[in-house]
Parts: C-alpha cells; structure tokens; sequence
C-alpha cells in the first residue's frame, strides 16, 4: 500500500516536498488555507524573485545567519544545480544575474506556480486549497492523521511545511509553531528578518536612496561585537537595508530585544584604521593644500560628507593642515567605525522572512523527521534557518522539502513500480544518449528524480 501523506502548506516548501515524495511512490494531499497555492510569492508584484544563488554548500553554508550546519545535508543533496535542474523539468526559465541571483527569465513568479500546479497534478497529488488544517492526530507519539474542515483524516505521515510569521496579509500565521509546540517540540521566538532596520539617527534626510558597495557592517550589543558581514547597504528615508543590512537584521532583531544594538559601518574595509591615519597624517603637512572633503572624496561617496559634517562638527571645507589632531582621528573614526543605533527592525507586516522557529535540534537533519514524533516532519521557514537575501530562503525551503519528501516516500514504491521505472530508464538510455545523465538520476535514490 503506497504511503499516504498529508503536507500543510503549498509554499515552495511544501509544493517540493509533494513533488518529491509523490514521484517516490506515496500517495500526497497538500493542503493549504488559501484559495491558491505558492501565494506568499507568486502573488507580489515584485519583479526581484530570487528563486536560488549559484554556489556550493559551503558558499551556501555563509548565508544562513543560523541553521546553517543543520542545513548541510540537505544543501549536499540538492545544490543549486539540482533547483536549476527541477526548475526547466517544470518548464520555468530562470536566468543568473551579474551578483549570481538565479531568478525567473521573465520576471514572472505566477510561472512557478502554474508549473508546480501541473506538475504535481500529473503526480496525482490532491491540491486542497482553502482547507485549513485544524490540528494534527497522534496516537501517543506517532501520527495518525489531521483534522481539517472539522473531519478527521487518517494519514501514515504529515509534514508541516506553514511557513513562518512574515506577512501576515499573505498568509502567515503562527499554526505550524502550534502544531510543533503540542508535540513539545521548542520554539525559537518568530522575529522579523529580511527587513529594514530603522535608525534612532535620522540619516535620511541627507542620504535616503544612496546606496554604498563593498562596506562592511558590524553589529554590536552593548559594546559587545557580535557579527560582521560584507556587502551593500541602502540609506532609506528611516534607517538602512541592503544585502549586508538585510542578512544581519534577524540577529539584530534578537539582539535588540530589551539591548541596546549598535551597527558599525566600516566605509574602506580594505585598509586598517593605522594606515588611513598614516595616509591623512601626510595629506595634512602644513604645506598642504588639501581640503578635508576632498581627501574623504579618495575612500568614500562624497554624498556621504555632509554626515561628517553633521555627526563630527568638521566642515569639508576646511584646510587638511589645519585639522586637529582629535578631528583626525575623528576622521578615521568616520570610515571605520561610523556608528549608528538601532531604533526597531521593521515588524512582520513588512518583513520577507522570519528568525526563529522549530528548534532544529529537535529535527533529524537527513530526513526532517522530529526526533519526538514519529511519522511528523517539517520543512521550510517554520524552521529555525535563517537565511540572506539573494534566493537562500527559497533554496532552503525546496532543499529541506526535498529531504522530506524523498524521506516520507522512502520504501513506498511498489515492486511494479520500481520494475516500471528501471525499465523506463533503459528506454530513456537507448533514445537519447544526450539526456543520459537525467535517465541515470531518475533511479538514484540519493538524487532528485524529476518526472
Ligand atoms: C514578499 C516576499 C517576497 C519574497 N521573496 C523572496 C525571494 O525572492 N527569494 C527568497 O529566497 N525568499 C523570498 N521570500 C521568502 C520566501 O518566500 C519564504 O522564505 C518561502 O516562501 C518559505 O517557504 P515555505 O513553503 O516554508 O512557507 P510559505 O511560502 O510561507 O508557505 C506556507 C504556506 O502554508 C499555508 N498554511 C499555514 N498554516 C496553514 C494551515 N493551518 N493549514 C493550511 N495551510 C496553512 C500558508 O497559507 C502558506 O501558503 C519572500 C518573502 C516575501 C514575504
């Protein structure tokens, strides 16, 4: 008897973990409470869909300000490579960017979705849209099905695939840490990340839109270094984003529950505080004719000087021979360690993701199975993954729906099926030689295996 399994869920991580466990054999209803599935996403007008980023694990592995080492297994098993691969046998063009995004060729995330829906249609996979499910069945520590529009369902597995916190209006909701929290599984407080972090210093006025490359960003809890991280930030009208910003602000939503948090900008990571001092200590002889501004012109954005001029009193037309040996070192300071506070990271209504989650510890990394619970697994952001900007969260989400589907299907092919599939893989092998690496994947059990 094939398995049958119910998912919560038709996000990218339950529409992976269907596809994954229908094609290995089991017999799939994914529910979701939306009328449609994949809506998080699909239905934002938002032409930026990051669908994954080209790398290795171990690139991959630098982009998850937490779960990254529980996340390896499943970065292993299906790589960014694998979600390209699954992506053009769902018939979805995707195209690399110039910062190694892989995102959809036209633009278009409606695309995905069909692609998934039909897909999963020809698996067989029953697709119950506004179905809510209501609570999980178990008998003891093993699950025996769901409740949903007030009946209960039998099933042999069930994977909670509900998403996390992040755009309520969307769909969001705080089901699946309910579900996993009446399991006694432990939840890392949900908190906004992705998100903008808003500034007690009203930075906007002068440099709302700027954006500077190559800077790096440290986050400090009283005076207490916690994270740097390399990249891009974007001045807003109230605070700060860009891709470093945006990787930080789930650690800085923790960090700055009931804390002061400060970020550090460093304008000109490349050189040390000492050597800038040296360079202005030459640039700053009496016989020089150099003014202030036109020296800060050499390490950073000149529309960043009027900062300097507002947070450390120096005009930028003053004569670099007649800085003060204080107003140099201010100086530095200003390329360095330009600090600034943290005032809120912008709540869910607005965030793209959520930090926190199901405790991975309590999660079997290789199959997504709960270690307190047989028979529940979960996949996707309800998780407690954090990942950056740049495609991590959709790659995470498909990467652990594939080890659980792969891991609820397990053993659910029938003998005649396997028979079907290995004899389909000869035919595959004999027609096109081109395509037989595909034909070889579809009988490894460790690979993906696209229909
Ligand atoms: C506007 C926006 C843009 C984004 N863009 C990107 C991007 O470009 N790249 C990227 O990597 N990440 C992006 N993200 C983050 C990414 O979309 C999510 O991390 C990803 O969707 C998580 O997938 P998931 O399947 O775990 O959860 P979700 O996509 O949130 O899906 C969970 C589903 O569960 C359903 N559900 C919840 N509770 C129940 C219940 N009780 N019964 C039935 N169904 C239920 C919900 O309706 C929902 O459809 C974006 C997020 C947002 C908000």
């Amino acid at each position: 008897m094939a398995k049958r399994i119910a998912i919560i869920g038709a996000g990218p991580a339950g529409m992976a973990a269907a596809y994954f466990a229908a094609e290995g054999g089991a017999e799939v209803d994914l529910y979701d409470k939306n009328p449609v599935i994949g809506k998080k996403y699909v239905y934002v007008p938002w032409e930026g869909c990051e669908l994954t980023h080209e790398g290795n694990t171990e690139d991959f592995m630098e982009n998850y300000a937490r779960g990254a080492e529980f996340l390896t297994y499943s970065l292993d098993k299906f790589t960014s490579k694998d979600a390209v691969k699954l992506l053009k046998k769902l018939g979805v063009k995707v195209t690399t960017n110039e910062d190694g995004v892989i995102i959809p060729t036209n633009g278009d995330t409606q695309e995905l979705k069909k692609a998934f829906e039909e897909k999963l249609q020809e698996l067989n996979v029953n697709l119950c849209v506004s179905s809510k499910v209501q609570e999980i069945l178990a008998d003891g520590r093993k699950i025996t099905g769901i409740k949903v529009h007030n009946k209960e369902v039998k099933y042999d597995k069930v994977i909670i695939a509900t998403g996390g916190a992040a755009r309520p209006k969307l769909g969001a909701s705080d089901d699946g840490y309910e579900f996993a929290k009446e399991f006694g599984h432990s939840i890392t407080k949900p908190l906004p990340a992705i998100s903008e972090v808003e500034t007690n210093e009203k930075l906007g006025k002068f440099l709302s839109g700027l954006e500077v490359s190559s800077v790096a960003v440290s986050v400090y809890r009283n005076k207490h270094k916690h994270l740097e991280r390399n990249g891009k930030i974007l001045f807003t009208d109230h605070g700060l984003m860009g891709d470093a910003i945006l990787f930080l602000s789930g650690i800085i939503s923790r960090l700055s529950e009931n804390n002061k948090v400060e970020i550090s900008i460093d304008f000109v990571p490349l050189k040390s505080k000492e050597m800038i001092d040296r360079d202005l200590v030459a640039k700053s002889s009496l016989n020089s004719s150099h003014l202030v501004g036109d020296i800060l012109k050499e390490y950073l954005d000149p529309r960043l000087l009027p900062v300097m001029t507002r947070f450390y009193r120096i005009q930028e037309t003053k004569p670099m021979s007649h800085i003060t040996n204080l107003e140099r070192k201010s100086l530095v300071l200003f390329l360095k360690d330009f600090r600034v506070t943290v005032k809120r990271v912008k709540p869910f209504f607005a965030a793209f993701y959520t930090s926190g989650g199901v405790d991975v510890e309590e999660i079997n990394p290789k199959t997504m199975e709960s270690k307190l619970v047989k028979g529940l697994y979960f996949c996707g952001e309800v998780l407690d993954v954090d990942g950056g900007p740049g495609g991590y969260n959709m790659h995470s989400a498909f990467a652990t729906g594939y080890t659980a589907g792969k891991a609820v299907s397990r053993g659910a092919k029938t003998k005649k099926a396997k028979k079907k599939s290995s004899a389909s893989k000869k035919a595959a092998k004999k027609s096109d030689k081109g395509d037989q690496q595909e034909a070889e994947e579809v009988d490894d059990q460790s690979s993906i295996k696209v229909a």
